[in-house]
């Protein structure tokens, strides 16, 4: 049809007067052709009358128009507005809420071209909030993995996000450190431990690939891993940068969906590079909180700890232990039998202590060939108690080098909290310290309680 102006209605309205106006100029002939005499009909006041008729009713039909349609695409119009604006605040706050099927949809009523557009309409509104929720899905997983660097948090938490988007029923989070594979993470999983050695999760691991397994009605599942019968279990690969770190296991008992799997590829790519950094973190703490020589916390990290460890013995009111020890006459054994010899035992002391103190007691360097204890809970009694064990497997152990047998002691300064009453955990490293001095001025080889 030509186009004649830039508004449909307004070519509608041309078209139907137009036609209106020709239908009055031919009427007047119809109605001679069929008898009526020709001085009545074709005169100047009947085509004027016949013409105005044409015009009237052609008006008639364009404000009809414009009420049936018009007011229905203005409803499509007008929710398209009210859709836009809903999805603008979609990606502005993640409340996928706003474009529900009752709150964006219209109502289809009729059997045409205008229920064919709102039909349209509406799966165009159901693809644009599924890819709405699924963007802010995530974003928000992002968010989340990129504001953690403890790897048990992050992974229990991308965990339950995974669960939660598709929709599996149970599932756990395997990380593999020094080619083992631990189980960071779990839920709905009766024995976690068992998938370390699952068949599936190596494979997984070994192709770097996806492994869906489809647990048919009729096939028989021997030893069942969750509470529900699994239909189908997904064992995904994380890999960084072609690595496998670990791997993420979920079981449903619906199945999963396209949708779900592919959200589940999204999801991957942040979680493995995020498990990456948080590996890293964990190894660099790790490295700047010990020892490299024998493995226990340096004292800058040990001391932070023992920061920790006062504030909370002030806040419970309950006691805590100090000791300080040093190898008695080190520099001898340095000097007798080399300075390599020297590490051997202090490793050797490091081990013995590891041996001798409870589970808790926090042990770091504190210098050359001095150490420090923390002992949580530990009255003065009780620290003299650990302090006479420690020193007594100290001077049964020995190092052998070469031929010979390096035997040493140690000297042990002890105090506690509150029993000494000190404003600080400087105050009791220098009281320990004291106690330590006297055991070596009275002797060595001995405890001395302050
Ligand atoms: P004392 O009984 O009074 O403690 O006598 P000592 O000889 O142990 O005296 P001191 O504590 O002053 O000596 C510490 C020595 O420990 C000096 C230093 O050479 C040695 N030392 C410190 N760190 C290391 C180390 O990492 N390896 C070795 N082999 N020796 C160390
Ligand atoms: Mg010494
Ligand atoms: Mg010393």
């Amino acid at each position: 049809m030509i186009r004649l102006t830039r508004k449909v209605f307004t070519d509608l309205a041309i078209w139907m007067t137009g036609l209106g106006l020709v239908m009055g100029l031919v009427f007047p002939f119809f109605v001679v052709m069929m008898g009526v005499p020709t001085e009545h009909v074709l005169t100047p006041w009947f085509f004027a009358a016949t013409m105005t008729a044409g015009f009237v009713v052609g008006g008639a039909n364009i404000w009809l128009a414009r009420n049936v349609v018009g007011s229905k695409l203005h409803i499509l119009a007008d929710r398209m507005r009210f859709v836009e604006a809903n999805l603008m605040e979609i990606s502005r706050t993640g409340d996928a809420n706003k474009c529900t099927p009752e709150v964006c949809y219209i109502p289809v009523d009729s059997e045409d071209e205008i229920g064919e557009s709102g039909k349209a309409f509406n799966y165009l509104v159901k693809a644009l909030a599924a890819s709405h929720s699924r963007d802010a899905a995530v974003s928000s997983f992002s968010a989340m993995l990129a504001s953690q660097l403890d790897l048990d948090v992050l992974v229990n938490k991308a965990l339950q996000e995974l669960l939660q988007h598709t929709n599996a029923n149970a599932g756990a989070i395997l990380i593999a450190t020094e080619g083992e594979m631990n189980v960071t993470a779990s839920q709905g999983i009766r024995t976690p431990d068992s998938l370390r050695s699952s068949d599936h999760v190596r494979l997984a691991m070994q192709t770097q690939k996806r492994m869906c397994v489809g647990l048919p009605d009729d096939v028989a599942v021997e030893g069942v891993l969750t509470d529900f019968r699994p239909r189908e279990v997904i064992v995904d690969p994380v890999l960084y940068k072609g690595v496998p770190l670990g791997a993420i296991i979920l079981a449903s008992a619906a199945g999963f969906t396209n949708e779900a799997k592919s959200l589940l590829d999204l999801f991957g790519q942040g979680m493995a590079l995020a498990m990456n950094n948080a590996l890293t973190h964990d190894r660099l703490q790790k490295l700047a909180a010990l020892d490299p020589m024998t493995g226990i916390y340096n004292r800058r990290f040990g001391m932070a700890r023992l920061s920790e460890e006062f504030s909370r013995a002030v806040r419970t009111t309950g006691p805590l232990g100090i000791m300080l020890f040093d190898i008695d006459h080190f520099k001898k054994v340095n000097d007798t039998y080399g300075h390599l010899a020297g590490d051997r035992v202090l490793m050797q002391v490091t081990k013995t202590a590891r041996a001798a103190l409870r589970e808790g007691d926090i042990l770091m360097r504190y210098g050359g060939e001095e150490f420090l204890v923390i002992l949580p809970a530990a009255s003065k009694e009780n620290a003299r108690d650990i302090g006479e064990r420690l020193l007594r497997m100290v001077e049964e152990t020995s190092v052998a080098d070469g031929d010979q047998v390096i035997r040493v002691t140690i000297s042990v300064g002890i105090t506690s909290y509150p029993e000494l009453d000190v404003a600080g955990e400087l105050d009791l490293i220098k009281r320990a310290d004291e106690a330590l001095y006297s055991a070596k001025e009275s002797g060595r080889n001995k405890v001395i309680v302050k």
